[in-house]
């Protein structure tokens, strides 16, 4: 192991790795430091419940990875990923036993909107269309002259709304409200603030676009793709290996923090202006989420059939239902009837 690098980075889960494929593509030797015994951080996946059932430690189902432009330049297929997709990606059960979905195919998924699917097809077709644009975009760094400023604006324009105001201007009926009103719920903000439909665009548009996929193998196959290809380039990752200041680091012309607003500020604490350091301080992280893993004996039994063939089941109601809830939660208040993304895979 050399005593010096062009750059340390922190932390390997999927941003670290990708900040560390980068500087190696670039010629730059790069060592990764890990605190896990494993890589990949949010993209771990392990043996949580019973020997032989792999479970997605945080994250499962990854649309934004499979529809990420920096992702197509690393041909991670070469290292093993491969994506499995859902017949449906997505299905929202409602209490009366029927179920909204998003198909890959936009008109498809209109034509089952029944009454809305001129709404639906007017919100999402012209930037479905338009994704590889739109990606490129929103997926890098917030601060950058836009490139294709007319797509951004169709985007922009609704996506600014609350959710729960652009459901019902745009949409009639509950399913096509429901089913927007779920996919708005991973911003993890009240669905009646603002922006909190650009979640729903996003997510939907990707959904017709590149799908809602799982990697075989569960999350840890991005993490070790990532990994392969990294060491491809040359870098180096060490795990088990916790950093807790940045005086701990080998030299280096550049360190990457890949960690959590406190760790950045526990490990570079003595490094950082006065004031930097107190807005860190003060830094609060939104509310939590909980999950919890299954060793299934048979698939769940849903009522509405649509489910037994989706990757991911949103289980949260009615728009208004769900528009509660999110108010109790950044409310601080612990909710009867949390939203609930379900993930439900055969052993992959
Ligand atoms: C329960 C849950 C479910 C999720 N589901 C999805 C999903 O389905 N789809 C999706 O796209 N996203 C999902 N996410 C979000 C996704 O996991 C994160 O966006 C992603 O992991 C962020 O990557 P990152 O590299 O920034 O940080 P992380 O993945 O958090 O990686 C940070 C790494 O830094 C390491 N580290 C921290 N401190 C130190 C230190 N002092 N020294 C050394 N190493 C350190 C950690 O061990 C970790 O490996 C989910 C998240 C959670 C929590």
């Amino acid at each position: 192991m050399r005593d010096e690098y062009d750059a340390v980075i922190v932390g390997s889960g999927p941003n670290g790795l990708a900040a560390a494929i980068t500087l190696a593509r670039a010629g730059c030797s790069v060592l990764v430091r890990e605190a896990n015994a494993t890589i990949g951080g949010g993209a771990r996946s392990a043996e949580l419940t019973l020997p032989g059932f792999v479970h997605d430690v945080c994250s499962a189902v990854h649309p934004l990875a499979a529809g990420s432009p920096f992702f197509k330049t690393l041909s991670l297929e070469r290292f093993g990923l491969e994506w499995i997709q859902p017949e449906i990606p997505l299905a929202h059960p409602l209490d009366d036993g029927s179920a909204a979905c998003l198909y890959r195919d936009v008109n498809f998924t209109a034509e089952q909107l029944r009454g809305d699917s001129s709404a639906y097809l007017r919100l999402m077709k012209p930037v479905a269309r338009n994704w590889g644009k739109l990606a490129n975009e929103f997926l890098q760094p917030m601060l950058h002259w836009p490139h294709q400023p007319l797509v951004l604006a169709r985007f922009g324009i609704p996506a600014l709304c609350p959710a729960t105001l652009l459901s019902k201007i745009l949409f009639k009926h509950e399913p096509a409200r429901a089913l927007f009103g779920g996919i708005a719920a991973h911003s993890f903000r009240p669905l009646e603030s603002i922006a909190s439909s650009a979640f729903g665009l996003v997510l939907g548009i990707a959904g017709h676009a590149v799908g809602w996929p799982i990697p075989r193998g569960g999350s840890q196959a991005i993490a070790n793709a990532l990994a392969n290809y990294l060491g491809e380039l040359g870098g180096k990752i060490e795990t088990n290996h916790r950093v807790e200041n940045l005086n701990d680091l080998p030299k280096s012309r550049a360190v990457l923090l890949d960690v959590s607003v406190w760790g950045f500020l526990r490990i570079a604490r003595e490094q950082l202006p006065s004031a930097y350091r107190r807005r860190l301080e003060s830094f609060r992280h939104g509310p939590g989420i909980f999950k919890i893993d299954y060793a299934l004996s048979e698939p769940i039994p849903w009522k509405a059939e649509a489910c037994r063939r989706a990757g991911t089941i949103h289980l949260g109601g009615t728009m208004d239902e769900m528009a509660a809830v999110e108010r109790d939660v950044a409310r601080g208040k612990i909710p009867e009837r949390p939203f609930t993304l379900a993930s439900e895979t055969p052993n992959l």
